[in-house]
């Protein structure tokens, strides 16, 4: 019989609950008892939800009050000096939000998902101490709700790959330290009950850097192994394909092994081997990051072409990562679309297309209600494959015949007509783009929205705002204005609002890191641009002010990336439908008069793959789609980029290939050392190195922007630099901002005086 498991449920809850009693509990306005009662709630009812859905493998310790690695980190009481003293609630919320004078650990990207997790902080002195607390309780608890768990942890190689040393020591070195604490975990654990599975997440083997330590599985997982009879392992891996691991698993006597068959097709090379073993395969088949229902028919057809390789008693199906990446469930989306919601499917649906399958692939009869879904699945693809609201053939058209990607004349001619034009002299400063999101602005976007205020009303408070935001860069001497972004919630939605192929749902919450969740625009269909989107701020902006102001764009990786993009045509050819409309937008710019004009690509980075070997095509795709959303640009029309980071690095020769005439980048953190390759690879666009840092609310005085653009002379030529900060302004305060421009003003002349 073919079993079915869940990698890990997510824990914000369907209405957030669990967002609202940590922000209030953070706020002090929710006890400790109410942050865990609601916690509690959360569980069991996550814990019946997989039920009903009759899962077989449902998992314990996947809740968390913010974040798996930083559970992890107090289990294994590794806990950084700094935070000496303080223990419970107060220790783990100091460790990822820090408190008064002691600064939180870092926070970083889980592998290439917009999750972030607290990043463990160790050195060769690091000791362990097993506080097993938490782990325990939450498998007791299940069991009194009637579920016998699998326990999820993270395993100790991939703990140990994510953290970082601030001794400069390599973190395996704590290997066996780390690993006698994990058997101690086991053998409590093991005293549960009779017969008792433990999953360890070891996605760290879904990248290259894994494949070059995969030696360390077999003596690792083999100890671990021998701690007791009772409890049997299962190695978990998502996100990509862990060929690698699997033929170190196959000499292994753990029981089972989980691989990604959605991200990781790759995987299934490995099936044969797995076959000749004693393994258990727990196969994701079902996708646990996005948003859209699974063909049953066509899961089932390769869930058939596994079961011809593995025995069916050893092989459960499952989703090919914890459901943690995905909205919650439909049930609250009363306004999407009919058409549209009937093809997706968040965490609870998910559910239940697992539970289908499963018992057709066993030859059960479907109950009435799982008939009806699969029904309904067979026609909702039906009609997703001929709906006019995917797909318009103009726009798939208009790709075919694409034939221009590059812009009218090379940097070289075209700075000197822009330079010409735009008549700037040596260290031009400008910002990113947005000015402070005050309440007020927030309250009045809000309203609008709602329908309680009037267009006129809400109009004219973005208009007051442009003004002010006007009035204050040319008193404070800014040389390239911007309209500061008011009518903006974020700069994805916003664009994904006014484009066609779009949707959004009302209650499709994804955590993002702790209490922070992100709610992904649903990009459905063939995408178009119905009108201009910026122009009427732009131009309303220009208008008020003889210098120059720049237009601002997200670009089409971006929105991309940041967003719950279809499946059933290739991401390059949706990236080229996204290009055209900024394209287009660019096009109506330039024909209002803008001279510059912004498209961000904060988002570049994150979209690179895990593996090496997909990197060249994504940057193919990815620079081709910035070239060709900026070749409508003149010539004379200059053409900046912004992207949130500063390690160019790997990357400097797409970033070069991209060919925008301005970049502006994060340096401010590293001072000029991260800049250097600029220098070194004879990059010849010019640079707006952020001078401060706008993500800590310190205003910076005149003479450290100064000694920060001294620093940045020494690697680029002042002809050939910018002054900016290193990011957006939204998330300041006026009271901030003003002051450090006016310095960062300030210093620029200076510096142009040396
Ligand atoms: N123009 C955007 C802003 O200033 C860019 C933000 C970003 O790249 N994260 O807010
Ligand atoms: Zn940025």
């Amino acid at each position: 019989m073919i079993k079915s498991y869940v990698t890990g449920f997510g824990r914000i809850g369907e209405q957030r609950e669990l967002k609202k009693v940590l922000e209030n509990f953070w706020a002090k306005k929710a006890t400790k008892d109410e942050l865990e009662k609601t916690a509690s709630i959360l569980k069991k009812r996550h814990w019946k939800y997989q039920k009903d859905a009759q899962i077989d493998f449902i998992s314990s310790n996947d809740f968390s009050f913010y974040d798996l690695v930083l559970d992890t980190i107090i289990t294994l009481g590794c806990i950084p000096d700094r935070f000496k003293g303080l223990d419970g609630l107060e220790l783990y919320f100091a460790l990822a939000r820090g408190q008064k004078d002691i600064k939180a650990l870092e926070m970083t990207k889980w592998f290439n998902t917009n999750y972030h997790y607290i990043v463990p902080e160790l050195n060769k002195n690091t000791k362990f101490k097993l506080n097993s607390q938490k782990i325990i309780n939450e498998y007791k608890e299940a069991k009194e709700n009637g579920i016998k768990t699998k326990i999820n942890l993270i395993g100790p190689i991939t703990f140990l790959a994510l953290s970082k040393t601030n001794d400069g020591s390599c973190s395996f070195e704590l290997l066996n330290d780390i690993l006698v604490v994990y058997e101690e975990l086991l053998e409590e654990i093991s005293k549960l009950d009779d017969e008792i599975f433990v999953q360890f997440d070891e996605p760290i083997f879904v990248t290259d850097f894994g494949d070059k330590i995969v030696d360390k599985i077999l003596p690792v997982y083999e100890k671990l192994n021998s701690v007791s009879k009772n409890i049997k392992i299962i190695f978990a891996t998502y996100f990509e394909e862990a060929l690698k691991a699997v033929d170190e698993l196959v000499k292994s006597s753990i029981y089972g092994l989980e691989l990604d068959f959605v991200y990781g097709q790759k995987n299934e090379l490995a099936l044969e081997k797995i076959a000749k073993t004693d393994l258990t395969l727990f196969a994701g088949i079902i996708d646990g990051r996005n948003v859209w229902k699974s063909d049953i028919d066509e899961r089932l057809e390769f869930v058939n072409k596994i079961s011809t390789i593995i025995p069916k008693d050893r092989l459960v199906l499952g989703t090919s990562c914890s459901l943690l990446h995905v909205p919650f469930s439909l049930k609250y989306e009363d306004k999407l679309n009919k058409d549209i919601k009937s093809w997706l499917s968040f965490a609870l649906e998910k559910l239940e297309e697992i539970a289908i399958i499963t018992k057709l692939a066993n030859n059960q009869e479907l109950n009435e209600t799982e008939n009806k879904i699969y029904q309904e699945n067979k026609n909702s693809l039906k009609t997703k494959s001929t709906s006019t609201l995917i797909h318009d053939k103009n726009v798939q058209q208009r790709v075919k015949s694409i034939s221009k990607f590059q812009r009218e004349k090379d940097f070289a001619e075209r700075i000197k007509i822009q330079r010409q034009i735009l008549n700037y002299g040596i260290l031009p400063t400008t910002t990113i783009g947005s000015f402070p999101q005050t309440s007020e602005l927030r309250q009045v976007r809000n309203a609008y929205k709602k329908g309680l205020i009037s267009k006129e009303v809400y109009e004219d408070d973005i208009k007051d705002y442009i003004d002010n935001c006007i009035k204050f860069q040319e008193e404070c001497g800014i040389d390239v204005l911007v309209h500061g972004e008011p009518e903006r919630n974020d700069m994805v939605e916003y664009f994904g609002e006014q484009l066609k192929g779009y949707a959004f749902s009302k209650n499709g919450w994804v955590q993002s890191y702790g209490s922070r969740c992100v709610k992904p625009p649903l990009l459905f269909g063939d995408v178009s641009r119905p009108e201009p989107m910026t122009v009427k701020w732009i131009t309303y902006a220009q208008n008020k002010t003889k210098k120059i102001v720049k237009g601002m764009l997200t670009g089409p990786v971006t929105i991309l990336n940041w967003s719950f993009v279809r499946n059933d045509i290739p991401r390059g050819e949706i990236a080229k439908q996204l290009a055209l409309c900024i394209n287009d937008e660019i096009a109506d710019l330039q024909n209002s008069g803008i001279k510059i004009i912004q498209v961000d690509e904060a988002a570049f980075k994150e979209g690179y793959p895990l593996r090496e070997v997909n990197v060249a095509e994504y940057e193919k795709f990815a620079v081709d789609c910035f070239k060709l959303s900026v070749s409508s640009a003149k010539a004379s029309t200059q053409i900046h980029t912004h992207m949130c980071y500063s390690e160019f690095n790997d990357i400097i020769k797409t970033i070069e290939a991209m060919d925008a005439d301005v970049i502006s980048i994060e340096t401010t953190r590293s001072g000029n050392e991260l800049l250097k390759i600029f220098a070194k690879v004879g990059y010849k666009q010019e640079v707006g190195p952020g001078v401060y840092d706008i993500h800590s609310p310190r205003i910076p005085n005149t003479k450290e922007i100064l000694n920060q653009i001294k620093a940045l002379l020494e690697v680029l030529p002042k002809e050939r630099l910018w002054i900016n900060p290193d990011c957006g302004l939204k998330t300041r305060k006026w009271e901030e901002v003003k002051p450090s421009l006016i310095n960062l003003v300030k210093a620029t002349k200076l510096a142009r005086e040396l």
